[in-house]
């Protein structure tokens, strides 16, 4: 970080005459200079430069207006001014929160102001690195010998190992030195929260809006059970989302607690609506109470904000409604609600305190911010008991935290702070929304068919899009008013096929297709629907690869009209099985999956899968249980009518569980196994296109396996 931006001064030699040997003494000092031509020019430059640390300008021609619109990019930015004798200071000036000092033009002074602009910048990065963060920085820097874990001894070990070495290359020394022990005093504990932990988890929590913050090293995976962990004790009821991760469904297996399940709504797309607001009703929950075995009145509920989807509710609503001592807002999804305005009262951490109820929100930090891989965050607004927390949290935390994990928790909520991270996030939210106009655009130039994407017709600016009743793009059948929202950055585009209500079209071009054309370049999909595709636009989501993102779906309409052959198109999926694909063209490949899925009404199973719930023999917890007893034994999916379930099913698309452990599908439930049948019917037509259920296991000849619990053992 040492690149200085000069506007250099109007061309009279008082003034550039001393900018000149200032020019000099700065790159004696480290420093790389810039000469932007214009104050736009330097906006832009700093816009896209987050390298440069300090900005020295002219006061008597910029003065103010380019201080305010610098202090709009980064409020932290160290400026320098240069003033004569005759220069005048604007009152307004104390009232702005920024950095700025002042010079006076003067030969033979470079040297001094070079060593204080060193200086400034030197606090500028002091300040905008978090807590722990430089206390690891500063750690590694002094290089001390230590006796402790990890046996790499700071990467050493590795450089005594040919194989070793090449690890040791590829990772970088800072990698490896700042992987060090937790017996190292001095950055505390992440156990304890002590020492730059507990700094970090109090920076974090006033920057997200909680009242206390976790930094969790492996994953919401784990958050979630921890939150859980402390929430429900043994016995208790809670309400989960039946559109839940698989972890909450762990959570279930782990503690000794009754579900009872708050049901989404969903469209002919297979895109979760999320819950409809009669659910979260007193009504409707005492109803399911009265109908479940053992469950009480509910403790605590889990729902899932926003949906796989992008969907996000009006938490406010919920946390006022829901009858419950806590609400646990599994947000994996969404980390960076907090920095927009346009996710106000959709999340969980927004909003006051609710009297008598605690709100727990968990966050994947690596997902859509930038964190290494499993930084999580649990976020907690309401009174609990920390010491109690606290033990469920140590209970699923390793004693040898990754300290490159927690710095990258720590780093990605110091950059999404102030101004410089609000603009973080509405760049990203701009470039989703000229995304979709730019697919809009193209849809309306194109000759024949062009892909769609799954938004109201009018997109002007950047909001979250309410779900209305009976708008007519949204496919959902009974929307409620303020409740849902769909979220600019999850962009869903449809390919050609079904209408929002399942309708089925004559031709149509099954997502997979599109998925795997895009794939074989280079482009990854997050979720491939029947006739949807799902894209993210986190903060990492640059013009390049937006641009990417269009030319391959300008491409697959191409080839497609071209009609190619398979081998051509898609040629890792013509490795799958030459044979089968020898001759085959790609609209012939469209079509007959098109027409498997048309036949075996896809849209309608979908749907009807989620009717009726299986029905809940016992709980997840019982039945692992028996699991662990060795009461289990394996059948063939169709075989699982009128057996318990042991594990959990969950097919991608729609990624919702359909069957949990301790479930068992009956002749009412039907529905749930006819679905599942036909996904695998797809993938045993068409090589390459198997559907992957979570919880069934797929054999080489292409028969899908379940685990169920054997029949003679009694709940
Ligand atoms: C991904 C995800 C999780 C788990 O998060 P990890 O950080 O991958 O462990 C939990 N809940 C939801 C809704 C998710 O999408």
């Amino acid at each position: 970080m040492n690149i200085i931006a000069i506007l250099s001064p109007e061309r009279v030699f008082y003034k550039n005459e001393p900018i000149r040997e200032l020019d000099e003494a700065l790159k004696t000092q480290g420093f790389q200079l810039v000469y932007p031509t214009s104050s736009g020019d330097l906006v832009k430059l700093i816009e896209q430069n987050p390298r440069i640390c300090g900005v020295i300008f002219d006061w008597d021609q910029y003065s103010m207006d380019l201080c305010i619109e610098i202090n709009e990019l980064n409020e932290y930015l160290p400026l320098y001014a240069f003033i004569n004798t005759h220069s005048s200071l604007d009152v307004s000036l104390n009232e702005m929160r920024m950095v700025l000092y002042f010079f006076e033009y003067g030969l033979g002074v470079a040297d001094d102001i070079s060593i204080r602009i060193r200086q400034y910048t030197d606090e500028y990065i002091d300040a905008i690195i978090p807590p722990f963060t430089k206390a690891l920085f500063n750690y590694v820097k002094e290089g001390k010998y230590t006796f402790c874990t990890p046996g790499h001894m700071a990467g050493t070990a590795y450089q005594k190992s040919p194989v070793g070495s090449l690890f040791y290359d590829f990772f970088g020394a800072n990698t490896l030195k700042a992987d060090v022990s937790i017996s190292v005093t001095e950055l505390g504990s992440l156990l304890d929260h002590s020492g730059p932990h507990l700094e970090a988890e109090e920076f974090i929590a006033r920057i997200f809006g909680a009242e206390q913050s976790y930094m969790v090293t492996n994953g919401t995976s784990t958050a979630n059970k921890m939150v859980g962990m402390y929430a429900a004790p043994s016995g208790s009821t809670v309400l989960i989302d039946r559109n839940c991760h698989k972890s909450l469904t762990h959570l279930l297996m782990m503690s000794d607690i009754v579900p009872i399940y708050l049901c989404p709504i969903r469209n002919a797309y297979g895109i979760l609506g999320g819950i409809p607001k009669r659910e979260f009703s007193r009504e409707s929950i005492a109803l399911k109470v009265a109908q479940t075995p053992h469950a009480t009145w509910p403790v605590h509920a889990v729902i899932t904000n926003s949906t796989y989807d992008g969907l996000l509710y009006n938490t406010q609503y919920i946390k006022e409604t829901l009858d419950v001592h806590s609400i646990h807002f599994d947000s994996a999804w969404v980390p960076y609600t907090n920095f927009h305005p346009i996710y106000r009262g959709k999340s969980g951490m927004s909003g006051e305190r609710i009297p008598g109820k605690v709100i727990f929100e968990t966050q994947s930090t690596h997902k859509l911010l930038a964190a290494f891989s499993q930084a999580s965050l649990i976020h907690i607004k309401g009174d609990y008991d920390e010491r109690t927390f606290n033990e469920a949290y140590m209970m699923h935390t390793t004693t040898s935290p990754n300290y490159g994990i927690v710095a990258s928790i720590e780093t990605a909520a110091a950059m999404v702070r102030g101004k410089p991270g609000r603009r973080l996030i509405l760049r990203s939210i701009e470039r989703a929304l000229h995304f979709r106009k730019e697919v809009q655009r193209l849809r309306e130039e194109s000759e024949g068919w062009f892909f769609d994407i799954w938004q109201p017709e009018i997109i002007e600016e950047a909001v979250c899009w309410p779900i209305e009743p009976g708008a007519p793009w949204h496919g959902f059948n009974n929307a409620d008013a303020d409740h849902m929202y769909l979220d600019p950055i999850k962009v869903t585009i449809l390919t050609p096929g079904m209408d929002e209500f399942g309708t089925m079209a004559e031709e149509g071009i099954p997502a997979a297709l599109v998925a795997k054309f895009l794939d074989e370049r280079g482009v990854v999909v997050e979720k491939t629907g029947p006739y949807n595709l799902l894209f993210l636009f986190s903060i990492g989501i640059d013009k390049t690869k937006a641009m990417s993102l269009l030319r391959g779906l300008t491409e697959f309409k191409r080839s497609y009209d071209l009609n190619l052959r398979v081998r051509n198109m898609l040629p890792d999926l013509f490795a799958e099985d030459p044979d089968f694909y020898r001759n085959m063209r790609i609209q012939d490949l469209a079509q007959g999956i098109h027409r498997l899925i048309r036949q075996h009404r896809l849209p309608h199973l979908m749907l009807s899968a989620f009717d009726v719930l299986p029905e809940m023999k016992m709980t997840p917890h019982a039945a692992f249980q028996q699991q662990v007893r060795g009461n289990v034994e394996t059948v063939e999916l169709p075989d699982l009518l009128g057996r318990i379930s042991a594990n959990m099913l969950l097919p991608y698309p729609p990624g919702v569980p359909v069957v949990m452990p301790g479930e068992m599908i009956t002749e009412q439930s039907r529905g749930v196994l006819d679905f599942l049948i036909m996904l695998c019917t797809i993938g045993i037509h068409y090589p390459g296109f198997e559907t992957d259920i979570h919880g069934a296991q797929l054999t080489e000849d292409g028969r899908y396996l379940v685990r169920v619990l054997k029949t003679d053992i009694t709940a």
